[in-house]
C-alpha cells in the first residue's frame, strides 16, 4: 500500500452516466451519482471523489444519512483538509468582503458560494453568527471558532443551530456560545440607522443582512408618502422610509416579538412618531384594507419563502400571487409596489411571472423602477443556481 492511500480516506468514484454539473463545478453529488468505491470512512469523513475513469475529482466530506452525499471542500488535490484549510478558506471570505465594501456587517461565509458547503457565518460588527448545516461542517466546529478568533479578536461567537435541516443530516437542533458568554441584545449600524439585533431569539441568525442594500434602494420611492409594510419583521424598511423623507410609515408582522423590536428600533432612531408597527396577520389586514378602500403611497412585501421543498412551489407561487394581488390594490395610482421573495425554489422568471400575473388581476399597469438580488455579500455563483435566491423589485403601479 502506498503512503497516500494509506494516509487516505475513502475514495469514491462517480458513475459513468450523470450529468456534468460536478464536473463542471456543483459541490454536491447525491446518493445516486456514485458507483464504486474503496475504503471506508465514517459519516462526516473527509473523502476523495474521482470520476469514473479515475481521474481526480475533489475532496469532501461524506454522509450516508444525507440525500446530499458528498459536498465537495476543494478541487485540489494537493489541498489538505485541516484546521489551517478552514482558516485560509474564512480568511479568503473576509478578504473578498472587504473588498467589495461590506466591513461592519455581512454575511462573511455564505455556504457553497465561499467553498464552505452548508456553513454560514453573518457578523454584526464584533459579533459572529454561525450555522453548520451539515454533519461534515460540523465536525470542523472547533476549527472554525479558532479562525475567527484568530482573524477578528471578537467580542462573542453564538452558534443558531437550532435550524430543521439539521435532521436530514442526523444531527440535532442547538444554539448557544461558542465564546465566552456575551449580551447577545445587539446594536448595529447600517445605512446611517442603528438597529437592534437579538443574537439568541431573532429569527435565523437574528437580522437579514441579504437586503441591506435594497433597504437603501426605497429611498426615492417613499419621500413624503405614507408607508405600508408588510412582513416588516424588525421594521427596517419603515426605518428607512423614515430615513428617507416618509411621512408616515406602518409595519406589520405576525410576531409580537418581531414588533416588539421593532418599536425598540424606532425609538432608538428617534422615528417613534412616524414609525408605527401592528401585530397582525398581513393576508387578512391586506384583504380588509382593500374592501375598505385604503390606499398607500408606497406598499412594502417581504414575506416568508412559503415553501421549504419542491414540491410546494405551486403553493408558494400562489401565496405570492396573492399577496402581491393585494398589496397592488392599496396602491395608490402612480403609487409603488416594493415586493420581495426570499426562496430559491421560485425563479426569478417564475416570480416576475406571478407578479404580472397579479397585476393583470389587479388591472394595473407595472412600470418597473428595479429589479435587484441579495447583497453581494451573498455571492451568487452561476454554476450553483440555488446561491440565488432573493428577488427584490420595485415596480411603479399606474
Ligand atoms: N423585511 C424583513 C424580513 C421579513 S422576514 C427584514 O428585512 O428584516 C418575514 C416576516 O414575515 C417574519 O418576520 C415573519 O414573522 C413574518 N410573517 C410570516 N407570516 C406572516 C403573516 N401571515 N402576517 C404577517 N407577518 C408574517
Amino acid at each position: 500500500m502506498d503512503n497516500e492511500h494509506y494516509f487516505c480516506m475513502m475514495k469514491c468514484f462517480l458513475r459513468k452516466k450523470i450529468g456534468d454539473r460536478v464536473i463542471n463545478g456543483h459541490p454536491w453529488i447525491f446518493g445516486n451519482e456514485l458507483g464504486d468505491s474503496e475504503g471506508t470512512a465514517e459519516p462526516g469523513d473527509i473523502v476523495e471523489v474521482y470520476s469514473y475513469n479515475g481521474s481526480f475529482v475533489g475532496k469532501g466530506y461524506i454522509n450516508p444519512a444525507s440525500q446530499i452525499r458528498i459536498r465537495l471542500l476543494t478541487r485540489e488535490k494537493s489541498d489538505v483538509i485541516d484546521d489551517r484549510f478552514f482558516f485560509n478558506r474564512i480568511k479568503q471570505a473576509w478578504d473578498y468582503r472587504k473588498q467589495i465594501g461590506y466591513t461592519e456587517n455581512c454575511r462573511l461565509v455564505f455556504g457553497e458560494a465561499d467553498q464552505l458547503p452548508a456553513l454560514i457565518i453573518d457578523k454584526f460588527n464584533d459579533y459572529f453568527v454561525i450555522q453548520s448545516l451539515a454533519l461534515g461542517i460540523e465536525k470542523w466546529k472547533h476549527a472554525i471558532v479558532s479562525a475567527i478568533n484568530e482573524i477578528f479578536k471578537p467580542k462573542g461567537i453564538y452558534e443558531r443551530n437550532d435550524v430543521p435541516v439539521r435532521t436530514l443530516e442526523g444531527m440535532e437542533q442547538i444554539k448557544g456560545f461558542l465564546s465566552e458568554p456575551f449580551d447577545t441584545n445587539i446594536i448595529i449600524n447600517e445605512n446611517g440607522l442603528k438597529f437592534n439585533v437579538d443574537i439568541e431569539n431573532g429569527q435565523k441568525t437574528g437580522y437579514f443582512l441579504d437586503q441591506q442594500d435594497n433597504r437603501r434602494a426605497i429611498q426615492h420611492v417613499v419621500n413624503g408618502g405614507d408607508v405600508l409594510e408588510a412582513f416588516c419583521y424588525t421594521g427596517t424598511f419603515s426605518l428607512h422610509a423614515a430615513q428617507y423623507g416618509a411621512k408616515s410609515t406602518l409595519g406589520l408582522d405576525i410576531s409580537e416579538n418581531a414588533v416588539a423590536a421593532a418599536r425598540r428600533n424606532a425609538e432608538l432612531n428617534g422615528y417613534s412618531d412616524i414609525c408605527k408597527f401592528q401585530a397582525v396577520n398581513a393576508f387578512d389586514v391586506l384583504k380588509l384594507w382593500v374592501k375598505e378602500g385604503k390606499r398607500y403611497d408606497t406598499v412594502i412585501l417581504d414575506p416568508p419563502a412559503f415553501t421549504k421543498s419542491r414540491e410546494n412551489i405551486d403553493k408558494a407561487v400562489t401565496g405570492y400571487k396573492e399577496i402581491n394581488l393585494r398589496g397592488m390594490k392599496l396602491v395608490k395610482p402612480g403609487g409603488f409596489l416594493v415586493t420581495a421573495s426570499c426562496t430559491n425554489l421560485v425563479s426569478p422568471e417564475l416570480y416576475l411571472k406571478t407578479i404580472d400575473m397579479a397585476a393583470k388581476d389587479a388591472k394595473r399597469n407595472l412600470r418597473q423602477v428595479a429589479w435587484l438580488t441579495q447583497s453581494a455579500d451573498h455571492p451568487i455563483l452561476w454554476h450553483v443556481p440555488s446561491t440565488q435566491y432573493l428577488k427584490f423589485l420595485i415596480v411603479q403601479v399606474m
